[in-house]
């Protein structure tokens, strides 16, 4: 199929496709597919204004009804995912099945969502005061925007919108600048719903399309309570205070350097398994990608040789392919980027295998053969996200020197540990082990499943997506106390008689 005609099966018209000046390229071949048009700065504020007005509704419907269009969406998902996953892999270049991964997570939190709109719950709590009772209550909290990254063009907006619209929340979301196709595609399915569901709110989920200074207008609007946005550490750090700074809410979901602890006891060839689809999926573009290989100095030889043999062999090409398991590099810049930072390794005493870049047999476009790069420490290069197929490998002794490199990153996403031994593994999860949001056992660090609160510490930005409690991020909470009794009691024993 062409690039066309994959964007046409998706619903796109050839206004979307040619009616603005944004271009849009293929990883796959780096042809231009399409110029969208961008949202002008000055149509913001009419956008915020026109989700301030559907929050006052929205808010007053029931939380079940509101599920009633998360399930509607999934169902519009489930018939349209072959097209969406296309577009994913047409706009961010993953592999097929990892195309119709993304649009199968999408599919998962419409489900968690839809039962999640019978379960917003608050506690009951002792009162110490007679004849009272007290509560806490959830309720919305406002217009939730959400800014995503080209990496996961589309299911980052599921996890944030299928809870928002549940919570109460409108949506306004600003996709990457670099997938605006994948946001322009799953709109038009969010319309789809909208339409089925009936009587919600306009202006309910909007989508804005433009670079950082859309997103600011985001960032910097009182009227916009939430801001939920993945990306960069770097765009955290300006994004994350602004919003803080108008006492809006920031849910930040930044970057990753993500290890793997393997020890003596681990099994591995599981282990071997574990690190290529980890290191080396989605072209290393993933926020919870293993860019750490942290191995004990008995394994570490054998493991490495194990690798570099698999690596030796991994299908490098157009991810439409059937049998390719690494697809292109988002760009040129991010392939140029990843060669600099080989260099700047092997300056440091890295050995690298592998890592140089692809030109024969692919259609166009920025590919690279995955590198493992053998470092004598942990330097400041390794310190570094690089959003790209490197693995950087490093030995050790004893667990306690393990977990103290795993820890020793400015980022906190996501960790494992691959051993067979109890003691071991338990101390990687306790209080003194790993400090990331997601710490696994005998699973690599990447690809999580819906049902678990998503996000990790430090300059990974603290947030929390997806399952479990995240809902509550999107939510404000309300403490009632209810005397129910004739007399007018003070906490603490207070007297104020008058
Ligand atoms: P990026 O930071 O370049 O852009 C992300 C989004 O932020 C884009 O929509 C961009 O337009 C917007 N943006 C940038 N500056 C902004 C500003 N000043 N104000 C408002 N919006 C702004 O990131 P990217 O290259 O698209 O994605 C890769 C990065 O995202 C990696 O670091 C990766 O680890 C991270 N990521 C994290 C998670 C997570 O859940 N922790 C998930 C996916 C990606």
């Amino acid at each position: 199929m062409s690039h066309t005609d994959v964007l046409k099966a998706a619903g796109l018209t050839e206004a979307e496709l040619k009616g603005g000046s944004m271009a849009v390229n293929s990883p796959i071949d780096g042809a231009e597919v399409a110029k969208v048009r961008e949202t002008a700065a000055a149509e913001m504020p009419k956008i915020i204004a026109r989700s301030q007005e559907a929050f006052r509704a929205w808010r007053q419907v029931p939380a079940p009804r509101r599920g009633e269009l998360v399930r509607l969406l999934g169902e519009e998902l489930r018939s349209a995912k072959a097209e969406l996953g296309a577009v994913v892999t047409l706009e961010a270049g993953k592999i097929t099945s990892e195309g119709l991964g993304e649009v199968q997570e999408m599919i998962d939190i419409c489900d968690f969502a839809v039962g999640l709109s019978r379960q917003i719950y608050g506690l009951t709590i002792a009162s110490e005061r007679p004849g009272h009772r007290m509560m806490e209550t959830w309720h919305p909290l406002g217009p939730c925007a959400i800014i995503t990254a080209f990496n996961f063009p589309v299911a980052v907006y599921a996890w944030n919108a299928a809870l928002a619209l549940v919570c109460g929340d409108p949506v306004i979301w600003k996709p990457s600048e670099k997938t605006p196709l994948t946001a322009l595609a799953t709109q038009k399915i969010m319309d789809r719903a909208l339409k089925r569901f009936g009587d919600a709110p306009e202006g309910l989920c909007q989508l804005v399309i433009g670079g950082p200074a859309i997103g600011e207008a985001l960032v910097n609007s009182k009227d916009v309570p939430i801001v939920s946005a993945t990306g960069s550490t770097r765009m955290g750090g300006i994004v994350g205070p602004k919003v803080s700074a108008r006492w809006g809410r920031p849910i930040l979901e930044l970057g990753g350097n993500n290890a793997m602890i393997v020890a003596p006891s681990a099994d591995l060839d599981m282990a071997v398994r574990a690190i290529v689809f980890s290191a080396v999926g989605t072209a290393g573009q993933r926020c919870t990608s293993l860019r750490r290989l942290i191995a004990h100095n008995s394994v570490k030889d054998e493991l490495v040789a194990k690798l570099t043999k698999a690596y030796a062999t991994l299908p490098v090409g157009d991810p439409r392919a059937q049998g390719t398991l690494v697809g292109p590099l988002i760009d040129v810049a991010a392939k140029d980027r990843m060669q600099a930072m080989l260099g700047q390794a092997a300056s440091e005493g890295g050995a690298v295998h592998g890592g140089k870049v692809v030109t024969a047999g692919v259609p166009g476009g920025a590919y690279v053969a995955p590198a493992i790069v053998e470092m004598p420490s942990q330097t400041d290069t390794v310190r570094t996200e690089t959003f790209a197929p490197i693995l950087y490998v490093l030995g050790y002794d004893t667990l306690e020197e393990a977990i103290a490199i795993q820890n020793d990153v400015p980022q906190g996403l996501s960790s494992c540990i691959f051993t067979l031994n109890m003691r071991e593994a338990e101390s990687f999860l306790s209080a003194a082990g790993s400090d990331c949001g997601i710490a696994n056992v005998n699973i690599g660090p990447s690809g999580a499943e819906i049902g678990g609160a998503f996000g990790g510490e430090k300059e990974t930005g603290g947030g929390r997506e997806s399952g479990s409690d995240a809902w509550r991020g999107y939510m404000r909470r309300q403490t009632n106390t209810i005397n129910y009794s004739d007399a007018l009691p003070l906490a603490q024993g207070v007297k104020f008689d008058i």
